[in-house]
């Protein structure tokens, strides 16, 4: 059952963010996770901030000088029907196509879906987590079947969102807004690992709203595509996925950036894959030794081992169909 809160429509982000400084307050976007969470007790607030009434938060617009500016209200349906990102980051349409059902897709938002809290059986249900200020982690002896396999430290849960490991492997920014300003930064580095908080996913405060994502203009020769590999193909989170953005010159690999889902507490980059594929071509031999050494440095726990040939097999396929 839902517990009382009191709700307050915002229209500028201003007002939203001095709004969400207040003490047990939660922003408010589609509300495709956070009602759920309330619901189900995973966490409690006072007051829902509602930033739907945001203008200056939505719409998809030409960045001066090339590239897009992505306003944090924009839902996961426009992103994946978008003539421009179609045409010009398909991981990131692809990305947001694979997020659940229509109706989650028609109703979320691309800031909630990157701000979204972890889908841990543990953390979601009544277990008083490290996540949760507890003292233990009930998966790292427990079920721990769709967890992490690599950057676990204490917690072991796995970043759930779609659309981030696109974004990072598109290098993308972010614009976080808060009772003293903007910042502004790669998405790579709005996101945390367990070793840095066992009770936050990302660098917001209290207060911040994230505003907006920033992409450059793709490089001549650009390749993308996103992968995602669930248990029930009509709606389901990844147990594992790859973004791959690789731009190709004189049949060879030029860059490449190469991040992985549903392994990992955030979005996770592999340098071991990238360094394996720059200055080769892109062919059967570099696909698996790059998805080979990729998967090197995972650390399995006792029933998510299924996920280190998962990873190498959804890395070679996405490879090889980025090479035709
Ligand atoms: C059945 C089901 C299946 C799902 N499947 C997937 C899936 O396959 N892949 C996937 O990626 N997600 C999935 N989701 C998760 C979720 O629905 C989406 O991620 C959605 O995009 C969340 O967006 P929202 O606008 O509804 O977020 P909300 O629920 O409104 O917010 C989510 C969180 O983000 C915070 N927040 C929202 N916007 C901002 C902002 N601009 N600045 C700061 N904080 C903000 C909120 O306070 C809240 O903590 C699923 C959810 C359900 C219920």
């Amino acid at each position: 059952m839902l517990a009382k809160f009191s709700y307050q429509r915002t229209s500028t982000i201003k007002e939203a963010t001095a709004a969400a400084a207040q003490p047990e307050t939660r922003i408010l976007a589609g509300g495709t996770d956070l009602l759920g969470c309330l619901r189900d007790g995973v966490f409690q607030a006072d007051r829902l901030v509602s930033i739907n009434g945001i203008k200056d938060l939505t719409g998809i617009r030409p960045r001066p000088g090339g590239g897009l500016r992505i306003g944090a209200l924009t839902t996961l349906t426009e992103l994946a029907e978008s003539r421009q990102i179609l045409d010009s980051y398909p991981v990131l349409a692809q990305a947001a196509a694979a997020v659940g059902s229509p109706q989650l897709r028609n109703q979320g938002t691309l800031g909630g879906n990157l701000c979204q809290r972890p889908r841990c059986w543990y953390f979601r249900g009544d277990f008083h987590c490290l996540r949760k200020g507890g003292d233990q982690c009930f998966a790292s002896a427990g079920q721990n079947q769709l967890h992490c396999i690599f950057g676990g430290y204490e917690c072991f849960m796995v970043h759930p969102s779609d659309t981030a490991p696109a974004l990072v492997a598109l290098d993308a920014k972010v614009t976080v807004t808060g009772r003293r300003g903007a910042r502004q930064m790669p998405l790579a580095s709005f996101f945390v690992l367990p070793k840095t908080s066992l009770v936050k996913e990302n660098v917001l405060e209290p207060g911040d709203v994230l505003t907006e994502v920033l992409l450059d203009a793709p490089q001549p020769g650009t390749r993308s595509m996103y992968r995602k590999v669930r248990e029930r193909a009509s709606f389901d989170f990844a147990l594992a996925g790859a973004a791959i953005v690789l731009s190709m010159a004189e049949g060879k690999v030029r860059t490449a950036r190469v991040v992985l889902s549903g392994v990992a507490p955030a979005p996770w980059r592999s340098p071991e894959a990238e360094q394996s594929l720059v200055g080769k071509p892109l062919d059967a031999a570099t696909a698996e030794a790059a998805a080979t050494a990729a998967v090197k440095p995972s650390v399995p726990l006792a029933e998510n081992a299924y996920k280190v040939p998962l990873v190498r097999g959804i890395l070679e396929e996405t490879l090889l169909a980025l090479a035709v």
